[in-house]
């Protein structure tokens, strides 16, 4: 028995090795044996979820602070770990902008402090004694909202409710109707959430509320109350030079000028750990990376792992690298953006329909792993696809599942334990798939466009 089983591993050994041999064991033309190998390696020696921890538990990753160079340091030695190629930063400069303290006080008698309350992204320091006004109710901030409220809206701080547009468009539309600044309520009861509500840093104090001290403030405005609110902000904006951290697998023959493009930002609010936006996709990018890196796969086309800064500010780390990329824009094929990523539901692109018989031929692929997106479109600049898509090119994403942990994106409940690791290393094997098929396709699967604007944001950023 023993001598017939050692009679057997000498012939898989034999096998092997003649296989390796004569270059058969990386067949170009078998996809499926590829995929099954990469997703093989996500499923049983994930990484990812020692990379999110160690990127998240030193706290938000502000481009230009400290914690933000250190992650940007991190994913360059991660990198250099996995044999990346090519591994450097590309730095560009940009305004950061931090709170350092925000105090809200509802001039009732006595004053009390208004619990929760935070500043919005790029205001300023308001003077020492703060800004005061009353509040009004403006609904959902919309342009029909202050529309309705005309004159009433001037010299007074306009409360809105998150739903509907970007808080940015909400801002604008408040100081274009004559308000001082906005108070937004979240819709999480118990965490504000920050963002950017102006595009850049400006003198108008914008706040967000709890939801539950925000339903407070509207109920008590609807019983025909008079509120005024004293708000007081500390806040650095300063000129920062983050950097873009890049590795790649090269491509092998005469697509290898070719590039496909896998990107997350790694920048995040300052509250919490900005594990779910976006350390989740870092840590998804970085696994995809690895995995693929691990088998030794030699694309026809290069591979170009990202990770931006200075997302949450306005996309300002993927807006330098389009313009410093000018000239190599024609060879980028496509750019899949991963920002929260989860349990693969979708498999979008952005108005490039030439792009969806490609698509199905990966959902095809992945169904054999039990994941089998939609095929469908995405708009809107709420990520680091749109200046890719602004400058003609094709960009996909993989929204999916987060599971219940979403809700806390830019809360302070944004944390290692709100993500579902299961779900992301899903994200993960599914992300390197579609990397994988983009770059060894026999055809390039999509074109480049004429550049165009994109209409304003829709979601989160
Ligand atoms: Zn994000």
């Amino acid at each position: 028995m023993i001598g017939r089983v050692m009679h057997w591993q000498a012939g898989i050994v034999a096998v092997a090795l003649a296989l390796a041999a004569c270059g058969c064991q990386r067949p170009t033309q078998d996809s499926g044996w590829i995929d099954r190998q990469v997703v093989g390696e996500v499923m049983t020696h994930s990484e990812l979820a020692a990379n999110l921890r160690s990127l998240a538990l030193a706290g938000g990753r502000v481009s230009g602070t400290p914690n933000a160079y250190r992650a940007e340091q991190f994913v360059v030695q991660r990198l250099r770990d996995y044999g990346l190629h090519d591994v450097h930063c590309e730095p560009f400069t940009m305004t950061s902008w931090l709170d350092r303290t925000t105090v809200v006080t509802v001039l009732d008698e006595p004053p009390s402090r208004l619990e929760g309350a935070l500043s919005l992204g790029n205001c300023l320091s308001t003077p020492p004694e703060g800004i005061t006004a009353e509040l009004i109710d403006a609904g959902e901030g919309s342009a029909t909202d202050f529309e309705k409220l005309g004159p009433a809206v001037q010299g007074r701080l306009a409360l809105a409710r998150e739903n509907g547009s970007h808080r940015s468009a909400k801002m604008k539309l408040a100081l274009e109707h004559g308000a001082v600044g906005m108070v937004l309520v979240a819709e999480t009861p118990e965490h504000a959430r920050v963002g950017r509500c102006h595009a850049e840093p400006r003198p108008e104090p914008g706040i967000t509320v709890p939801g539950n001290a925000g339903q407070t403030l509207i109920q008590r405005l609807g019983a025909g109350e008079a509120l005024w609110l004293n708000i007081k902000i500390e806040a650095d904006a300063w000129d920062a030079t983050p950097h873009n951290v890049v590795g790649e697998i090269p491509g092998r023959g005469p697509l290898a000028h070719e590039i496909v493009i896998l990107s997350a930002h790694l920048d995040s609010w300052h509250l919490g750990e900005g594990a779910i936006d976006n350390g989740n996709g870092s840590a998804a990018i970085l696994e995809a990376a690895r995995a693929l890196a691990a088998g030794g796969w030699q694309p026809r086309r290069t591979v170009r792992f990202l990770w931006f800064m200075g997302e949450e500010h306005g996309l300002l780390g993927s807006r330098a690298y389009v313009q410093a990329h000018d000239d190599e824009l024609d060879d980028i094929v496509a750019v899949v953006n991963v920002d929260m990523p989860g349990s693969p539901r979708r498999l979008v692109h952005f108005g490039h329909p030439e792009v969806e018989p490609f698509l199905r031929s990966v959902r095809d692929a992945l169904r054999g792993f039990e994941i089998a997106p939609e095929i469908g479109t995405s708009r809107g600049t709420w990520s680091d696809h749109a200046p890719f898509v602004e400058a003609g090119l094709c960009a996909l994403c993989l929204p999916g599942d987060l599971g219940p942990g979403v809700q806390f994106y830019h809360t302070s409940g944004d944390k290692y334990d709100a993500v579902d690791i299961r779900a992301t290393n899903q994200a993960a094997a599914a992300l390197a798939v579609l990397v994988r098929h983009l770059a060894d396709a026999p055809q390039r699967p999509c074109v480049r466009y004429e550049p165009t604007v994109l209409a304003p944001e829709i979601e989160h950023d």
